[in-house]
């Protein structure tokens, strides 16, 4: 809020430039200004904290966004894209292969062969 406190800060130098009379007007007008300027720094300093309370609180939201990463990539793992979702040719159970394996793996269910086509991600098809 430095514009503010700029046009506080004019206004004060505005006054003391235009030299006054001594008088209760002008004894009031400074009163009023100097009231503004407290204003101000008021104003300003709660900018100021409220700027560290943003910071903090993005900071925390961050936290929070690695920890449910965290914590929901485990619960998740199955659903990594690195796995694929194989239907097993003998017992017909839907599997989760790791990607990297590229030839033939045994399935969890029935330790039948699975084999593994790089054509066919979905490996529903018997060939
Ligand atoms: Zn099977």
């Amino acid at each position: 809020m430095e514009n503010l406190k700029e046009k506080v800060s004019y206004l004060k130098g505005l006054t003391e430039g235009l030299e006054l009379e001594e008088s209760k007007e002008t004894k009031l007008l400074k009163k009023i200004i100097s009231v503004l300027q407290d204003f101000a720094d008021a104003i300003d300093e709660l900018e100021a904290s409220q700027v560290e309370l943003e910071e903090y609180v993005e900071a925390i939201d961050e936290d929070l966004g690695n920890l449910e990463r965290d914590y929901y990539d485990l619960d998740d793992y199955e659903e990594e894209p690195d796995y694929l979702e194989v239907t097993c040719p003998h017992c017909n159970e839907v599997v989760f292969i790791d990607e990297s394996i590229d030839d033939e793996v045994l399935c969890p269910n029935c330790r039948e062969r699975i084999e593994i086509n790089d054509n066919d991600n979905s490996g529903k098809e018997n060939e």
